[in-house]
């Protein structure tokens, strides 16, 4: 079990669940961004960076 964090936007709570791994993506409740799973051990959550698509050729 996990402690809280905290949304790095909105300050919202999030709640990651013990299935929790690193680099798992996270919606936040509260604005609905996108967060990622940095660290378990301290918990860390951060914004997920935004997907970097191939562009093309
Ligand atoms: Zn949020």
């Amino acid at each position: 079990m996990y402690s809280n964090a905290a949304c790095p936007i909105c300050d919202g709570s999030l709640n990651p669940d013990a299935n929790t791994i690193v680099g798992e993506l996270l919606e936040c409740m509260d604005c609905g961004g996108e967060l990622v799973v940095n660290s378990l051990a301290p918990l860390a959550i951060e914004e997920a960076p935004a997907a970097e698509e191939d562009w093309g050729e």
